[in-house]
């Protein structure tokens, strides 16, 4: 069955919807995202990813073009359209189409690009988190406001393609030595003694929404917290590993540079942030 999505007012099956060739998001990479996972056809961590939407759009000099109840309205109409029960919601704002390719910012009237799609894809029992995903190390490319969540992907995704050419899941970025952060998602580790590390937020990460849940989740169940970055050896050398990101959730990493973590199974502090997480998230779905 063929989807509905949203272009810029309008509720039209996949296969009629356009976007100009002359649009910036498609020639400069000029557009900023989100997406927002859907369980029990609920809206998990809302208020989260529109609050670093608006601060997407702003670090870049562009505004909402709709306000947060309509973006709400949208979300949940395609969600009722496509009857999600489980799954995301992908949603990209460019900077529009100037009607030519020019550098310069097009002027303020020139109307904003917005997109939004669904996504089937089964969450809470992830067969992927249930085995756990093993990991490569690849320098970190990107530029350097990774803080801002904009479209240009081609960095991470080449890093994704280096960990399916060995045959791996994903890559953990490396800067001067450090971990930034995974291809798509935020990196951790939990050392032998239980302390749980992630790297502090800055403009070489993306503030994660499912980052800043679980660190409340594992300060409020006594959990020992590091915000600081941490090298791939004292990975390898780590009790277990974990990722989050929004479609994800919390997903254990049970290999790392082909070092085997908590003998190759999902650790017991991933899982069990995976399902404080889901549970927390799952209530206050909207
Ligand atoms: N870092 C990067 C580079 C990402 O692309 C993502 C997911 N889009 C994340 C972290 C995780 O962010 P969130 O939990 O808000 O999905």
């Amino acid at each position: 069955m063929s989807r509905i999505v949203y272009v810029n007012g309008n509720y039209i099956p996949e296969e009629e919807a356009t976007v100009s060739v002359f649009d910036r998001g498609f020639l400069f990479a000029d557009g900023i995202y989100e997406v927002t996972a859907v369980v029990d056809g609920r809206i998990l961590e809302f208020d989260g990813h529109i609050a670093r939407l608006k601060r997407s759009l702003g670090e870049v000099g562009m505004e909402m073009p709709v306000s947060e109840e309509e973006l709400l309205a949208i979300h949940r109409e395609l969600v009722s359209r496509n009857d999600l029960a489980e799954g995301g919601i992908y949603l990209q704002i460019t900077r529009g189409n100037p009607g030519d390719r020019d550098f310069v910012y097009p002027a303020k009237d020139v109307p904003q690009t917005m997109v939004l799609f669904t996504q089937a894809k089964t969450l809470v029992d992830s067969p992927v988190a249930a085995k756990g995903i093993k990991v490569i190390a690849v320098p970190d490319i990107r530029w350097g406001r990774r803080d801002i969540k904009t479209v240009q992907l081609l960095a991470p995704s080449m890093a994704k393609m280096a960990a399916k050419a060995e045959g791996k899941d994903d890559a953990w970025l490396v800067q001067d030595g450090f971990v930034t952060e995974g291809s798509s998602c935020n990196a951790y580790i939990v050392t032998k003694e239980g302390t749980i590390i992630t790297r502090n937020l800055s403009n070489s990460i993306l503030p994660g929404i499912t980052r800043a849940s679980v660190l409340k989740l594992v300060e409020e169940t006594g959990m020992t917290l590091e915000e600081r970055a941490f090298t791939i050896e004292e990975a390898k050398n780590a009790a277990e590993a974990f990722i989050t990101a929004a479609t994800t959730f919390v997903c254990p990493v049970v290999e790392i540079e082909g070092v085997e973590l908590s003998g190759g199974k999902p650790g017991p502090v991933a899982t069990r942030l995976k399902d404080v997480y889901i549970a927390e998230a799952r209530k206050a779905g909207i």
